[in-house]
């Protein structure tokens, strides 16, 4: 057999049919609605007490901090009132060893000299005439909270919400692991950090990033169309959608704030769709995801997010190339393989090559080779070199290397279009059409009334080659939405979504605490 051939029947094992995808659909519906009426199911359908969508009029100057799976953002957004914002921000990675810390406070004490830092850097003035202030206030008073900065906090992790800015850690995901955390009330941990500081900032706002996504997205959409879903394809995956509050049945028994605005008739809703089918009754499994998981710091759980994100799929093709390049036969990264005659194109493995090692492989990788259209996959077996010390590599090792990154892309973004198409389908958002404009309709336009329109975030969406037409083709096959549905879907990315949405968040909390509201 061929090198490509081989490299074919191993893609074949991430092959995602359509029967696949509505069997997936239905199963995605029905767990949804599980978590709407209980709790402890695999999909936690969290009420995050946001009840309206921004229109777009929404003013102020806001502070919003994003502690994804990767980075840590700082930033300061100042909402002009017509749909557009201006946002200035700073970033750092997330160092590992503070991933893994003992003490919460490890933690987030970085997080705090991180906003310390942007102030002093972005908004100076108020920050040393917050300082003045201090020194001239007796040590027992306190600033009003028009003297602070209002904070969004946008933590991407499961939290139990139980007020706007207030709610305990369910568990960590994405390779954090602190146990000191778990259980504790997360603003009130970065609050404190902040206060050691004396730093002009009142965290406002517990903000899941997915719903920041869907605010963000719907006070910059355009036209007069809420925004249905928000959802994150970045280290981690998860979205939030609009759901009808009397469908979430749990709320009544569910030990949380009553405290929120029922008269719009609606309920924010985090999916935490990462944990959608845990226990595997749908999901597609090969042996490289079996291997990810057990290997994993949280096995058996998040196994919806182990197929999709960003995390996870450079760690699947790291598995699946391993695996071609042990079977006995393979001529995967060996010499023999090499069509050149080139004296020079000795092909090798370099020993502390990162495809032997854990998380090896960056999922960036997987969108330079899937982008790659250079003569002679140039640009792929560059890459090869740099990234996993794989020197003189073939151009059938580059076309093996692509037919494995393709499928594994693929199957990541149909199932993303499981989640999707399960929450159009399941607000019922394919019925409520109205004849809408004819005419727009028979040209192939899209009618402006008939909009279902969902933002996205993170870097695998963003940037991965062919993602978003990948998710389209597979919402084109699922039952209840086809041809026609799939244009009804207008897919915007959330462009800094966690943050303005954290700012829009924390502008609703600001003044449902103003007295007279
Ligand atoms: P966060 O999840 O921290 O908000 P991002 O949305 O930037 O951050 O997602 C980071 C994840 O995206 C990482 O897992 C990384 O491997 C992956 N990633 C980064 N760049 C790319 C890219 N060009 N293509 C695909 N995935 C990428
Ligand atoms: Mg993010």
């Amino acid at each position: 057999m061929s090198l490509l051939e081989e490299a074919r029947q191993v893609a074949a094992e991430f092959d995602y049919t359509a029967q696949d995808v509505n069997k997936g659909v239905k199963e995605f519906i029905r767990q949804m609605d599980e978590g709407l009426q209980k709790n402890g199911t695999s999909m936690s359908q969290i009420p995050t007490y946001v009840t309206s969508v921004p229109n777009g009029t929404e003013k102020g100057l806001y502070l919003a901090v994003d502690l994804g799976g990767t980075n840590f953002r700082v930033c300061s957004i100042q909402l002009h009132g017509n749909t557009t914002f201006s946002l200035t921000q700073s970033k750092v990675a997330i160092p590992r060893d503070l991933m893994t810390a003992k003490k919460a406070q490890e933690l987030f004490s970085f997080l705090a000299k991180q906003i310390e830092t942007f102030l002093k850097t972005h908004h100076n003035d108020h920050f040393e005439a917050h300082h003045e202030r201090r020194k001239a206030m007796s040590p027992s008073e306190n600033f009003t909270d028009d003297e602070l900065f209002q904070l969004g906090f946008t933590f991407s992790f499961p939290v139990h919400q139980i007020g706007i800015n207030k709610g305990t850690l369910i568990r960590w995901t994405k390779g954090f692991d602190i146990e000191d955390a778990v259980g504790k009330d997360v603003c009130e941990l970065l609050q404190k950090e902040i206060d050691a500081l004396h730093l002009p900032v009142k965290v406002a706002a517990l903000v899941n990033d997915t719903v920041g996504t869907l605010m963000a997205r719907s006070y910059t959409s355009p036209g007069k169309t809420g925004t249905l879903l928000g959802g994150i394809f970045g280290t981690g995956t998860n979205g939030a959608y609009v759901e009808k509050l009397d469908r979430v049945t749990k709320l009544s028994t569910f030990s949380g704030s009553t405290d929120y605005d029922k008269s719009t008739g609606h309920m924010i809703v985090n999916t935490e769709w990462g944990s959608f089918d845990n226990q595997m009754t749908v999901l597609p499994n090969t042996p490289y995801d079996t291997a990810l998981d057990a290997e994993s710091v949280n096995p058996g759980i998040q196994m919806f997010e182990k197929r999709v994100s960003g995390m996870f799929l450079g760690e699947i093709l790291r598995r699946a190339l391993l695996a071609l390049t042990q079977k006995k036969e393979c001529q995967l990264f060996k010499d023999e393989n090499s069509s050149s005659n080139d004296i020079h194109s000795t092909t090798t493995i370099a020993e502390d090559s990162m495809l032997y090692k854990q998380w090896g492989i960056d999922t960036s990788f997987l969108s330079i080779v899937q982008e790659d259209a250079s003569a002679g996959y140039r640009i792929t077996r560059q890459t090869l070199s740099r990234d996993l010390g794989v020197d003189a590599a073939s151009i059938e090792d580059a076309e093996a290397v692509k037919t494995l990154v393709a499928a594994i892309g693929k199957r990541s973004a149909r199932l993303s279009a499981v989640a999707i198409g399960a929450v159009i389908l399941s607000t019922g958002k394919m019925d409520d059409s109205t004849q809408g404009n004819i005419a727009k309709q028979e040209n192939n336009e899209v009618d402006e009334e008939n909009v279902i329109d969902i933002g996205v975030d993170g870097s695998l969406v963003e940037y991965y080659p062919g993602f978003e037409e990948y998710i389209r083709e597979a919402l084109r096959e699922i039952e209840g939405i086809g041809e026609k549905g799939e244009k009804r879907v207008r897919i915007g990315i959330a462009k800094d979504g966690s943050g303005v949405g954290a700012a829009l968040i924390a502008l609703v909390a600001g003044s449902a605490e103003k007295p007279g509201r």
